[in-house]
């Protein structure tokens, strides 16, 4: 019970790493409050999560559904102590095929809504409190047509680091878990056939050390640890769970 009555947000909650995180956030204590794209898909898993949580939709690609979401948080619990920037989405184009609507949505999900996140969740925050953003092994290394959507969680890494510097005044931590290839739904939103969804992730597990795809409680645990007083001196770092991947 590591995180005893703690308050914790989690953006993308519903599915893949933000359920299975609302599930490790919950089994150690904390009230849990998913935010998620889909009204239906965000009351099952605020159901599945049981207990007190709650289930808030809003599409973080816009500002102001994030801040009616924060003015909700406000009047139904009043302050978070854990924000789980988690909501991301993942598709892959040759640089040659990237259109600009393509551009405009990785970074409108992936960047300007942590950034937003981050942002409207701040008067809510108490002193102590814990940010951690989801960015990707692949920030670390080039992998063919991913050119986008590398570069918006790269952008993660640095927006961690600054803002642990500069909201450390109010002794809030802000860190950054970067997953390997995490067997999540995304895979299935990524508008490929089964067959070519086979192949991708066959060329991806070749690049794996540990030679498998890790499980979403596994991010899950990695995000309490960083979330917990566990972490307490821990601050604008970032912790890779990617079976070495970004070794290799
Ligand atoms: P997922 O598709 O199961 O979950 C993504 C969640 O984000 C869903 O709940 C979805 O509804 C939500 N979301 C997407 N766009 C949104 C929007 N505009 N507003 C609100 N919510 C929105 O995928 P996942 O694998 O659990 O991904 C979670 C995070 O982990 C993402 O940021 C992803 O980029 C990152 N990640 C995943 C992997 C992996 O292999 N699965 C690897 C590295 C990083």
């Amino acid at each position: 019970m590591k995180l005893l009555n703690k308050i914790a947000v989690i953006t993308g909650g519903n599915s893949g790493i933000g359920l299975a995180t609302a599930h490790e956030f919950k089994a150690q204590g904390a009230r849990v409050i998913i935010i998620g794209r889909k009204p239906d898909a965000v009351a099952a898993a605020a159901k599945e999560v049981g207990g007190d949580t709650i289930g808030l939709v809003a599409d973080v690609s816009l500002v102001a559904d994030i801040e009616r979401a924060f003015a909700k948080i406000r009047e139904q619990v009043g302050r978070v102590d854990i924000l789980f920037a988690n909501a991301g989405i993942a598709k892959f184009l040759p640089i040659a095929e990237v259109t600009e609507e393509f551009f405009l949505e990785h970074t409108a999900i992936n960047v300007k809504g942590a950034y937003f996140t981050a942002q409207k969740a701040l008067p809510l925050l108490s002193e102590g409190a814990s940010i951690i953003f989801t960015s990707s092994t692949v920030s670390h290394f080039g992998m063919p047509g991913s050119s986008v959507y590398s570069m918006t969680k790269a952008a993660l890494i640095n927006l961690a680091k600054t803002l642990a510097v500069e909201l450390a005044g109010r002794k809030i931590r802000v860190n950054v878990v970067s997953p390997g290839p995490i067997a999540t739904p995304i895979f299935g939103k990524m508008g490929l056939t089964e067959e070519a969804q086979k192949e991708v992730g066959g060329a991806i597990l070749a690049q794996v050390p540990l030679a498998r795809f890790g499980e979403a409680s596994e991010i899950a645990k990695a995000v309490a640890y960083l979330a917990s007083s566990d972490a307490a001196y821990v601050t604008g770092t970032e912790l890779l769970v990617d079976g070495g991947m970004a070794q290799g």
